[in-house]
This record gives C-alpha cells, structure tokens and sequence, in this order.
C-alpha cells in the first residue's frame, strides 16, 4: 500500500496549509460547538439520546400532540440550559478565522444563538432559533428569557399556546436559508464541518454538495462520522473548543509569514 507522504504531517499543519490557501471558507456546525458552552447535543457522548429519543420528542408530530409533554421533557430544559449558555472559544475562534478572511459564512443547525453572540457576521440558521417563542393562534413572537413558566405548556394572552421559533424534526427548512446554505456550499472551496453527527437531513448534504463542487471537507469532532473517510478527507479528531484556537494560531502563522 501507498502511503501518502502528506498523511504523516500533523492534522491541524494539513488543515491550516490548506486554510490559508483557501479562497473561499464555509463551515457547517452542530450541536457538538456548544457541548463546551454547556449544552448538551442529541448523540454522542452525554446526549440527550441516553435518556430519551429526540427525534420522537422533538418531532413536531409528538408537539401538536401533546405540547405539555413536550415543553416538560425537553423545551422547558432547553430553556433553562440556553438562557445562561456563553460563547466558547470555538466560536470565538470562528470569529477569529472570518477577521483573517479565512471564513465567509457559518451555516449552523444549532437553535442557541451562540455564533452571532461570540460575533459572527453571516450566519445561516438553518434550524431557526430558540431566542423566540411564536403563538400558535395569533402569530405572536416574544422572547424566550421573559416567557412565565409557571403554567406548562406556556400561553399568550389571547391564549394560544407557544412554540419556539424554530424548525422541529418533520418540518419545513425556513427556504432562505436552505436555499443560501446551498449556494454558499457549492460556492466555497474549503467547507469545515464542526461538532455535527451528519444525520440529520437535508442539513448533512452540505458537505456532499461542497465535495461535489470540488471543495476539500476538513472535519473537527472527537468521534467520526457517516462523512468520515468518505467525504471529509482530513478528520481533526477532538474538542472543537481546543481544535479550533489550535487551528487558528497555525492559520495566523502562515499568513504572517507566507
Ligand atoms: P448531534 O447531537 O446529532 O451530534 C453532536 C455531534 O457533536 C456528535 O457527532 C459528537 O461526536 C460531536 N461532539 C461532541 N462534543 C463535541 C465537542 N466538544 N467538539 C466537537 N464536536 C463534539 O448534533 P447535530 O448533528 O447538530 O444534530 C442535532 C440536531 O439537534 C440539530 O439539528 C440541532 O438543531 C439540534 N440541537 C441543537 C442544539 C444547540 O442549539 N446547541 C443542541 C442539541 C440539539
Ligand atoms: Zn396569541
């Protein structure tokens, strides 16, 4: 067997060779970038799907249901945890790369708001955002923080129940988003897939469209996934909250000294 010589260098030197070459940047996160800022995700280690089935839970088939459950095993939680989550140095590190010109668009499945907080400028939700809370009757948003709890599931005045503002398995993607997070993939030529167990769909066809268009996919996740190996050709394997400032510093390196 043939062994590429490139294959021996260190992971993140490959990653950042390549980054600093790069013309266009996109990275697609999931619920693993906000593990560090204390949210838990659905799979993997410490998620959700230990102690229930987020797909059943969080389908929104199981929501119109029977909201009270819903809102108490999961969506009352979500709110406590989401409520006091900060930026990690993940995101941060994101924020750094779109300063050096080495990162154009975040497409993110997460609901917490934590890129445009830490401070990126074009992010692309793709599942919606928790920050909000929609009535069900009158089309009504408020904020999630000032939504009461004491009555489950919560109502607005005009008593309609609410719902978070975001996309619940076996709903629609808002079609903005999914149609730019399609361009911006098949745009770019580097696509950096951070913290996403690449199950969820249409969301885990980004890396593909990218690959399709030629991109290199650079992966960062302490565990590999259904892209590893077949899509994603350089796995850096660990916390994106300890990768990424790693990755940064060899990123701001070579731009220094070309
Ligand atoms: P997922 O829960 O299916 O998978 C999480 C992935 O993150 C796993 O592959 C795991 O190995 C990896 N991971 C764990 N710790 C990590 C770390 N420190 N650094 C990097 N990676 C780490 O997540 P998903 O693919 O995003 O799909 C879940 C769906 O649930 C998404 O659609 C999302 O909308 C929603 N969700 C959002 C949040 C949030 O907003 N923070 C949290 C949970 C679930
Ligand atoms: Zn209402």
């Amino acid at each position: 067997m043939m062994i590429d010589p490139d294959m021996l260098s260190d992971p993140i030197d490959r990653a950042a060779d390549i980054l600093s070459k790069a013309r266009s940047v996109v990275a697609l996160t999931g619920a693993g970038i906000s593990v560090e800022s204390g949210i838990p995700p659905f799979r993997g280690k410490g998620g959700l799907w230990e102690k229930m089935d987020p797909m059943e839970v969080a389908h929104i088939d199981a929501f119109m249901q029977d909201p009270e459950r819903v809102w108490n095993l999961l969506i009352k939680d979500m709110k406590t945890v989401l409520d006091k989550a900060r930026p990690n140095p993940a995101h941060t590190g994101l924020v750094e790369l779109e300063r050096l010109g080495k990162l154009a668009t975040v497409i993110t499945q997460n609901v917490d708001g934590l890129h445009q907080l830490a401070g990126s400028g074009d992010v692309i939700e793709f599942h919606g955002n928790f920050a909000w809370q929609r009535c069900m009757e009158c089309g009504r948003l408020r904020r999630t923080a000032e939504v009461d709890l004491t009555r489950i599931p919560p109502q607005c005045d005009c008593g309609g129940i609410l719902r978070p503002d975001c996309v619940f398995f076996g709903e629609m993607i808002p079609t903005e988003a999914m149609v730019r997070s399609q361009q911006v993939s098949a745009g770019c030529d580097v696509m950096l897939v951070i913290g996403t167990s690449a199950t969820v769909q249409p969301a885990a066809s980004m890396p593909f469209i990218a690959r399709d268009n030629g991109a290199r996919v650079i992966e960062i996740n302490p565990e590999p996934s259904p892209l590893t190996g077949r899509i994603s050709n350089l796995p850096l394997l660990g916390d994106a909250g300890r990768i990424i400032p790693q990755l940064v510093e060899a990123v701001k390196e070579r731009l220094d000294s070309p």
